[in-house]
């Protein structure tokens, strides 16, 4: 079967989640799949977090974005008891969740009211990614987060099935791994 190792996954759950795997296996390979500003404009698209519209990200937005992301990854591993937070990575998720998002207007035209959207930014999605962060990572779900049990994987996700057995990132890629190791090791 093949993957494309640099579509993005959507498998988190929740919005920070899914940012979190912009960049996948981080203790061995490092897997950037936010290559490019345009890569964040379809990531951002993909997430339905740009609105009704498309942002154009630029190369300084590319490089917010991927500081954002590993603050908020270091404050999930604080949260999960595995490393101590640095101040440096609050400070970045609070400037981002402090910045503003799009609220809607109404205007007249030729008597009719209409609704007005402002254009989606980057900077808006970045607003909503820390946001979130902050909802999870203080929130009753952060005892939810779950990190894929492939050794290399390192996609985080919010085990939401009952029991709370979800092992896998996803059945299909490390799921289907560990089956085949098991039924190899078996043989
Ligand atoms: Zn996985």
């Amino acid at each position: 079967m093949a993957v494309d190792l640099l579509a993005f996954p959507f498998i988190g759950g929740r919005p920070v989640l899914n940012f979190l795997g912009t960049l996948g296996k981080r203790t061995t390979e490092p897997l950037e799949r936010l290559r490019t500003p345009e890569d964040l404009t379809r990531w951002s698209e993909k997430a339905g977090l740009a609105g009704q519209g498309v942002i154009s990200a630029g190369p300084a937005d590319l490089e917010a974005a991927r500081a954002l992301r590993e603050a908020l990854y270091g404050l999930t591993m604080s949260a999960l008891g595995r490393a101590s937070a640095e101040p440096g990575d609050v400070e970045i998720v609070n400037y981002w969740a402090a910045q503003p998002t799009p609220v809607p207007g109404v205007a007249i035209r030729s008597g009719v009211l209409h609704r007005e959207d402002p254009a989606p930014t980057a900077s808006a999605v970045l607003a909503a990614v820390a946001r979130d962060g902050i909802d999870l990572l203080t929130g009753p779900d952060v005892e939810s987060i779950r990190e894929c049990e492939d050794a290399t994987c390192t996609l985080l996700f919010l085990d939401t099935s009952r029991g709370h057995r979800r092992r896998w990132c996803s059945m299909n890629i490390c799921g289907a791994r560990a089956k085949m190791r098991t039924l190899r090791a078996s043989n």
